[in-house]
């Protein structure tokens, strides 16, 4: 199965590749995660990402596509991936169509994630990330008191939370007009390629996920 999850920030493509993860055993490739984990490592590529990152602005395609070209020759994808975060522009699909096309790998489905605007806003306001063992949470939709119950998996300790830094107000509005000019123009491509699956993606996890099973089932 290879599939790319379409969505705004916060429509819940990385908890939903998570989930897909563990119930297809192919992996979830984050552009974003990737990112991430350069800047954190100090490398070229992180300290030429981390400003456009910083400011909500779509990173340079020539070091997404090298990333993602890298990703798709390592073996684990030979059964399929998840793309999550990727493709995020016009240039950045036609490039995924030609790199699949060489390597005999098309997509089977791209899957929108459709989530209102206003739910966008607040669910990236209480996201925040383990940053011993990366866990995704969210303060606001969490139950009162399953996060004291919870062990980190990695310290045995209590989650150590961190809000990301691009996850502030002002960088979040930047992220949402980002999405809308330059990834929104990606439905219609991918609709022409009849590629296209849109969930409503508002509602609980598991609701979500058992619309997302549905869709890629369909
Ligand atoms: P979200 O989907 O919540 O915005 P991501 O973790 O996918 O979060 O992306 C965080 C940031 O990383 C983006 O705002 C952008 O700067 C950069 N980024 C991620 N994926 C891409 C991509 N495919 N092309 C360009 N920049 C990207």
């Amino acid at each position: 199965m290879r599939i790319v999850l379409l969505g705004a920030p916060g429509s819940g493509k990385g908890t939903q590749s998570q989930r897909l993860v563990e119930r297809h055993h192919i992996p979830q490739i984050s552009t974003g995660d990737l990112l991430r984990a350069a800047v954190a490592k100090g490398t070229l590529l992180g300290l030429q990402a981390q400003e456009a990152m910083a400011a909500g602005r779509l990173v340079a395609d020539e070091i997404v596509l090298g990333m993602i070209r890298e990703r798709l020759g390592e073996s684990d994808t030979r059964e399929g991936f998840i793309l999550d975060g990727f493709p995020r522009n016009l240039a950045q699909a036609r490039a995924l169509d030609e790199l699949l096309r060489t390597i005999g790998q098309p997509l089977d489905a791209v899957v929108q994630l459709n989530v209102d605007y206003g739910e966008l806003s607040r669910r990236i306001a209480g996201r925040r990330t383990c940053s011993d063992c990366g866990r995704v949470v969210n303060l606001l939709t969490l139950p009162a008191g399953a996060l004291e119950q919870e062990r980190c998996p990695k310290t045995g300790q209590p989650h150590r939370l961190f809000q990301r830094p691009d996850d502030n107000e002002a960088t979040v509005a930047q992220r949402l007009r980002v999405y809308d000019e330059q990834t929104c123009p990606l439905v219609d491509y991918f609709r022409g390629q009849g590629l296209l699956r849109s969930i409503d993606a508002e509602g609980d996890l598991e609701t979500v996920s058992a619309r997302l099973a549905q869709a890629l089932a369909g």
